[in-house]
């Protein structure tokens, strides 16, 4: 509360700007998934985080603030542990590998020559199958069903008038359900039949991504089956990780060095996944937290990344940075 009351008043004497050109120097990282307008879809709505036109707008913000740096050069800064990082870098990056990534956000990227680099799940790469949270929401959207419990659910999930929200309430008690997932949409196709034949979810091929590759782009794996890796065992995990990054360099000219965490909040993978990583060949890895990075040899498994949503801008952006906390 006082901490809000203290940025309004910053703001009001305009020391907010003092704040912004101050941010410390290190590695600022920002996460993107899916580019496009998240109301037209007929997917989950809240894997977007801005049309081609922000993206636009946010790359040339990028461009003036921050040297834009490829996971290459951001492992070789990690690897200078014990010097201080003179300057502000940036690394660009999106998660899970939809198709929009190289439909809509490659194009601008190759016109402003930069870098980013695209962390997939390999399940979903080259083949037309449709993640469960796409699955869901494309079931709501499709039977219109205005409250659903599954059997392992505590209460009854009802909309409350907001498409996204219900998907999103949805989504969230399946998350914390402890049936499988498998389990729960069974259950839901039971109670909401899907007629017809399911739509094929746009993900990148591997052609996409060779292309994208000539381009300076990086490629990252963000495990095999998108699953929570703190919640499976040791040889489980080690699948997840040595099953991605063998894909990849089975079907791209391509070394794999870096990974991001599937949803990367705090408790989603722990000491044995970071060790894992280290033994696996990795040399870097981001989670989804917010946060600059100063420290980097020290967290070089567990590198912060600030999320971009429908609502950032480059004002909420920069404010954002200007109060981040340093790690
Ligand atoms: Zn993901």
């Amino acid at each position: 509360m006082l901490a809000r009351i203290l940025r309004k008043l910053e703001s009001f004497i305009g020391a907010d700007g003092i704040r912004w050109s101050n941010i410390p120097d290190g590695i600022y990282s920002f996460n993107f998934h899916r580019i496009g307008n998240w109301k037209k879809t007929r997917f989950d709505p809240c894997v977007f985080s801005c049309d081609s036109d922000k993206l636009d707008d946010l790359i040339v913000f990028f461009k003036k603030e921050f040297d834009i740096i490829s996971i290459a050069e951001a492992v070789e800064l990690a690897k200078k542990s014990s010097q201080k990082i003179h300057g502000k870098y940036l690394v660009i990056t999106f998660d899970d590998g939809y198709k929009d990534n190289y439909t809509k956000a490659f194009p601008i990227l190759k016109r402003h020559h930069v870098p980013a680099c695209f962390f997939i799940a390999t399940s979903l790469i080259g083949n037309n199958k449709l993640p469960w949270w796409d699955r869901i929401a494309y079931n709501y959207k499709t039977n219109k069903f205005k409250s659903i419990k599954l059997s392992s659910w505590a209460t009854t999930v009802k909309y409350k008038g907001d498409d996204k929200e219900f998907v999103r309430d949805i989504l969230a008690a399946t998350k914390i359900s402890l049936d499988p997932i498998e389990v729960q949409l069974k259950e839901i196709e039971k109670l909401f039949p899907l007629e017809g034949e399911l739509p094929t979810q746009e993900f990148l091929s591997w052609e996409n991504l060779a292309e994208m590759i000539l381009h300076n782009m990086d490629v990252g794996a963000h495990s095999h089956n998108h699953e929570i890796l703190a919640n499976l065992s040791q040889d489980e995990i080690i699948y997840e990780l040595t099953h991605s990054k063998m894909l990849i360099e089975q079907n791209l000219p391509y070394k794999v060095n870096s990974f991001s965490y599937p949803v990367g909040s705090q408790g989603t993978y722990n000491k044995s996944v970071t060790k894992a990583l280290f033994d696996c060949g990795y040399d870097i890895a981001f989670n989804f937290q917010p946060g600059i990075n100063v420290n980097i040899d020290e967290n070089r498994y567990d590198l912060r990344r600030f999320s971009i949503e429908p609502s950032t801008t480059i004002h909420s952006l920069k404010n954002m940075l200007s109060y981040a906390k340093t790690y």
